[in-house]
């Protein structure tokens, strides 16, 4: 219990003289979807330096353009697997591929990702006494049995199947964070993030809200997976920025559920971008890969109690948006 505790290791680098108060934070992951719009907000406060740390396994560049060079931050071309040396203050721990097609590529990477690279920023946040977050995701709670999920369920996950790399693997990602909390007193924090959608979303990564917002503007039909009738919650970015920021200052360890709890069929989803989008286009029903959750939904009671945090953005207004980057993107021009 706590008072066996040892106690966190004050970080050195926090309010230190020579670096004039500054926070220095590190997001792994920084280079892709969610990475780079959270290093943008915390780029907006003069007093943090941000470093990013990410192999560009599925993030690129472009998504940081803007950053390189700026005299408050710095891009490491570097794998998490691999042990870290920086000295910071705060991580936010993000990289990880998060869409099935990726993460399933390299199955064994993906959970040496998750596993060793966790490890190393734990390893990392004890040396130098820094407040660790952990992007978990909804995924912990497999096909779930109790809906909406809320933060006390443990989950349906199968331990062999397709999936499992990247559910397992953030399973253990979670346990490793209350191991060294435990252990060694580090300050944990862990957001389970549902479903999440914006600019920047790579293009074809396979993901519902990437593929049909692709579909619609090229012309091509909507490919709803059988049945149609499973069901997802979709989260504007910058709520899901917002959300993490508070959860890294707020005093609270979690898990804590981090989505939009608007819940919707994925033939909704599909008559909404056909609505929105192109009312041209049609829907046509493919086959679905293994394991596919039927329903996903946050119950978010404890991000509203103890953060003070809900999402803002509907899913009808957050669509327009990320329209807009994909035409400019697939070199489309805007509509009128
Ligand atoms: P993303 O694929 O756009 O970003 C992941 C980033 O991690 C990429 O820039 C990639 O290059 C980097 N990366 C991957 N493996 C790495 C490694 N071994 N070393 C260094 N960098 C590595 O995905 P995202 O949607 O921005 O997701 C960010 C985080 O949020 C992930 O941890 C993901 O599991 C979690 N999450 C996302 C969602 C979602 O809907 N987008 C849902 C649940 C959880
Ligand atoms: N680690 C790292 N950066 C650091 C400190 C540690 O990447 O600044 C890695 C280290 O290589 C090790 C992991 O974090 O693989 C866990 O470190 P810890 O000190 O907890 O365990 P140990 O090194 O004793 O196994
Ligand atoms: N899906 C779909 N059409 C697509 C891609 C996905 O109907 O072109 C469905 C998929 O079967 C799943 C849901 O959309 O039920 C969400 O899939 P995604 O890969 O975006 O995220 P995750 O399964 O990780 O929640």
């Amino acid at each position: 219990h706590a008072a066996s505790r040892p106690p966190p290791t004050p970080s050195p680098f926090r309010n230190s003289k020579f670096f004039q108060s500054n926070l220095r934070i590190l997001v792994t992951g920084g280079a892709g979807f969610i990475g780079s719009h959270l290093v943008d907000k915390l780029m907006e406060n003069e007093k943090n330096e941000v470093i990013v740390a990410d192999n560009y396994f599925t993030g690129s560049k472009d998504n940081l353009k803007k950053w390189i060079g700026h005299p408050r931050f710095e891009f490491i071309r570097h794998d998490v697997t691999e042990p870290l040396l920086v000295e910071v203050d705060q991580i936010y721990h993000l990289a990880c591929p998060a869409s099935p097609i990726f993460y399933k590529y390299n199955a064994v990477k993906t959970i040496k990702t998750n596993v060793i690279g966790t490890l190393n920023m734990l390893g990392l946040a004890k040396r130098v006494g820094a407040r660790i977050l952990l992007t978990s995701t909804s995924e912990v709670y497999g096909d779930p049995l109790v809906h909406p999920q809320e933060e006390s369920y443990w989950g349906n996950v199968n331990p062999i199947g397709v999936r499992s790399c990247y559910d397992e693997g953030k399973r253990v990602a979670e346990t490793l964070m209350f191991d060294y909390h435990r252990q060694h007193g580090i300050e944990i924090r862990i957001a389970r993030i549902f479903n999440t959608y914006g600019p920047r979303m790579n293009i074809d990564d396979g993901r519902v809200v990437s593929n049909f917002i692709a579909q619609a503007i090229r012309g091509e039909p909507l490919t709803v997976q059988a049945p149609g009738t499973q069901t997802r919650s979709f989260c504007y970015v910058s709520d899901m920025v917002d959300g993490l920021i508070r959860l890294m200052e707020g005093e609270n360890t979690g898990p804590i559920n981090i989505g939009n709890p608007g819940e919707f069929t994925m033939t909704e989803l599909a008559e909404t971008v056909k609505e929105l989008i192109n009312p041209d286009v049609k829907i046509s029903m493919v086959e679905n890969t293994p394991d596919d959750p039927r329903q996903r939904k946050p119950n978010i009671t404890k991000a509203k109690e103890l953060l003070g945090w809900e999402p803002k953005i509907k899913l009808r207004d957050g669509l327009p948006l990320m329209e807009e980057d994909f035409r400019t993107r697939l070199g489309v021009p805007q509509k009128k």
